[in-house]
């Protein structure tokens, strides 16, 4: 376990991590001039080279990347080495229904296993666990991360993936699972199944590692206290690899960011200004060691707030706060992320009307998401009897474009409510 929890880096000096950051920031400056046209071309523009990179106080001279630069350099443009030397990918969706695809060279996979096992230390987890995976496993990035996390630690590790919750149940009761990996809202509605039907005497769970949405404190004392565990969150996005970028601590007051192989930055959305540490703005993240898909100065869209603070835990790496919301209109559904310009996209290629509004809830700890379309009028009265048609077409071209299901109304003309006129487009109704 020593092994990862790498004291010397974790616990080093200020100075030190600054350091290290400074001399992978200009190595990687130089790999991404070198084997990424696309950045370069980025830098070009702005007048900087390699050369003007020194340390990480020059981090503001490079450009960023936003999810658009991503969607405009599908599938392979921003890749950092020959198909050949990557071994995976991972992918998510886009803002116009292109997806996003991340590369992984070996190494990269390593890092990424790294990671994820320090977060697992963080959380007092080790080889004696029995680490169930409920995180989808595929494109997503949340079940092969932590897969990879918790074998590499050598605990034994159920590769589960989501859903089937009688099976997850049965395993959990027979394999005397330890940890439990999963959102938080699917960690929810696990505990009210086993309390519910009596398994609570009969499960072995003491740890639980939860993120790919936002949840609270409230719900993580309701989480703990039904399921007798300390429950932990985790931070990542497949753009930089997955989950593990940041990992809370037994503090449970913050995620501790891997600084030696992700420099942080805190800009303003409106005008991408650094502002300084302990200010509330979008999480910029700079991936210094990643070969497959090197980021530089990816804009994450989230809003939180860093802190240097020192931790009781005696890690030195800085802590980003829980997310606070987002700079962009993305909402995140099940652990995955939606934009309603998805949505929209689905409606028009289909040829319904833009006048759309989209409903989050949770019922039972679980989110639902619902699509109220307006129809026109001629559209309406001409095809009244074949709504629900239409809608079971609608639900799966949404399937397709989301990757989850929603639930689709048609409506009548002009019964969405207006407020100053225009449609509200999403109602975010979850108490998190
Ligand atoms: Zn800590």
């Amino acid at each position: 376990m020593e092994r990862y929890y790498q004291k010397e880096i974790e616990c080093a000096s200020r100075d030190e991590i600054r350091s290290l950051q400074s001399r992978r920031l200009v190595e990687q400056v130089r790999f991404v001039w070198d084997n990424v046209p696309y950045y370069r071309h980025k830098m070009e523009a702005q007048g900087v080279t390699p050369d003007d990179i020194k340390g990480i106080e020059d981090i503001s001279k490079l450009p960023f990347l936003k999810k658009d630069d991503l969607r405009d350099s599908y599938p392979d443009g921003l890749r950092g080495v020959p198909a050949k030397e990557c071994v995976r990918i991972h992918s998510t969706s886009g803002t116009t229904g292109k997806r996003v695809v991340a590369y992984y060279t070996k190494d990269d996979i390593e890092l990424w296993n790294d990671c994820v096992a320090r977060a697992l230390v963080a959380a007092d987890i080790s080889d004696e666990d029995v680490v169930q995976v409920c995180y989808g496993y595929g494109l997503f990035t949340g079940g092969l991360g932590l897969h990879g996390g918790a074998e590499k630690l050598g605990c034994m590790v159920l590769p589960m993936s989501s859903g089937s919750t009688e099976r997850q149940l049965q395993f959990m009761v027979d394999l005397k699972s330890t940890v439990l990996c999963c959102t938080p809202s699917y960690a929810a509605y696990l505990s009210e199944t086993i309390n519910e039907t009596g398994l609570r005497d009969k499960i072995h769970l003491r740890r639980g590692i939860f993120g790919a949405e936002a949840w609270s404190d409230d719900m993580r004392a309701s989480i703990e206290s039904s399921l007798g565990i300390k429950a932990h969150d985790i931070y990542g996005l497949t753009e930089l690899s997955g989950p593990g970028v940041a990992y809370e601590c037994s503090a449970q007051k913050g995620m501790h960011i891997n600084e030696d192989h992700f420099l942080a930055e805190i800009i303003d959305p409106e005008t991408g200004k650094s502002l300084p540490l302990g200010s509330k703005g979008e999480l910029v993240i700079t991936s210094l060691t990643k070969k497959g898909f090197p980021l530089l100065r990816y804009r994450t869209r989230d809003i939180c707030i860093l802190s240097e603070e020192k931790c009781s835990c005696g890690r030195t790496f800085v802590k980003m706060s829980r997310p606070m919301g987002r700079s962009d209109d993305m909402l995140i559904v099940k652990g995955v992320n939606v934009f309603p310009s998805q949505i929209e996209t689905v409606l028009i290629q289909q040829g319904y009307s833009s006048n759309y509004q989209i409903i989050v809830d949770r019922k039972n700890n679980s989110d639902t998401l619902d699509v109220m379309i307006e129809m026109t009028s001629e559209n309406f009265s001409d095809n009244l009897g074949k709504i629900t048609a239409q809608e079971k077409s609608l639900v799966s071209e949404l399937k397709a474009m989301l990757g989850i299901y929603a639930n689709v109304h048609l409506v009548a003309p002009k019964s969405i409510v207006r407020s100053e006129g225009k449609a509200v487009r999403v109602i975010d109704r979850r108490k998190i």
